[in-house]
């Protein structure tokens, strides 16, 4: 798979694509992720990307020639399956969407900045406009290292264990159960006890552990996200 981000901000953008999990499915040629700068594309002379907008609104408009010009360059070179606009108004991003994007072969990122972008863009060139949340940022960058995370890290082989991104919370529309780690007891810095560790999964029990799991999950997803039980 193959994700090309536009940004005015690639300085923000590029150190998150190099580390950790992305970082290592990067070099396990699981993932090529690209990040480009959209002054790259600018014709003008001091690289400017955004213009005032029509109408006396306020705030600065990014203008449709650069993005034109970068977007156009990448479809040039090989077939995008979604160029996708990071937008407060876009559809939710979700555990669903994370997972059909990752089954994508290249997807286009394009971060709004400013007031946002020409809207001839989105109707010429975007296929697909996504919110990350009912917030707004000052820029797409935040939202498209959201999705990168997402997308990158359910791709078979980019988690050591792949059980474990299975077993993560929304995937089946269930919340994740909890985990522990050693010591099985704790006695905190202030001196009171914080409990040991459930005793099922000290057993070595695989399918009475899995079951406690389930129930667990169940639970969880009941008292605060009975919302998802729906779906
Ligand atoms: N005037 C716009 C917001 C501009 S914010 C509006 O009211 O809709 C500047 C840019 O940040 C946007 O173009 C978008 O690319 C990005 N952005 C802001 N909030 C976002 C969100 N919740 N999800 C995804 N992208 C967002």
């Amino acid at each position: 798979m193959r994700i090309d981000i536009i940004t005015v901000l690639p300085e923000l953008v590029l150190p998150f694509t190099q580390e950790s999990i992305l970082g290592r499915a990067q070099k396990k040629g699981l993932v090529e992720i690209h990040v480009h700068n959209l002054r790259d594309y600018s014709t003008n002379r001091w690289r400017r990307v955004d213009d005032y907008p029509f109408g006396g609104f306020a705030g600065m408009v990014m203008q449709c020639e650069p993005i034109d010009r970068c977007i156009s360059q990448l479809k040039s070179e090989r077939h995008y399956d979604e160029i996708i606009f990071t937008s407060p108004d876009g559809e939710q991003f979700d555990q669903p969407m994370a997972n059909e994007l990752s089954l994508k072969e290249n997807i286009i990122i394009l971060c709004g900045h400013y007031k946002g972008i020409d809207y001839r863009v989105r109707e010429q060139l975007i296929t697909k406009e996504v919110s990350i949340g009912d917030y707004v940022l000052t820029g797409g960058e935040l939202a498209a290292a959201v999705m990168t995370d997402a997308i990158v890290r359910i791709i078979p082989g980019a988690i050591g264990d792949e059980q474990s991104a299975l077993s993560d919370s929304f995937q089946d529309n269930l919340l994740a159960a909890p985990v522990y780690s050693r010591p099985k007891e704790y006695v905190g810095v202030n001196g009171e006890s914080w409990g040991s560790v459930p005793e099922i999964l000290l057993s070595g029990h695989e399918a009475k552990i899995k079951e406690w799991e389930l129930a667990q999950s169940m639970e969880r997803t009941k008292r605060l996200r009975p919302d998802l039980l729906k779906k």
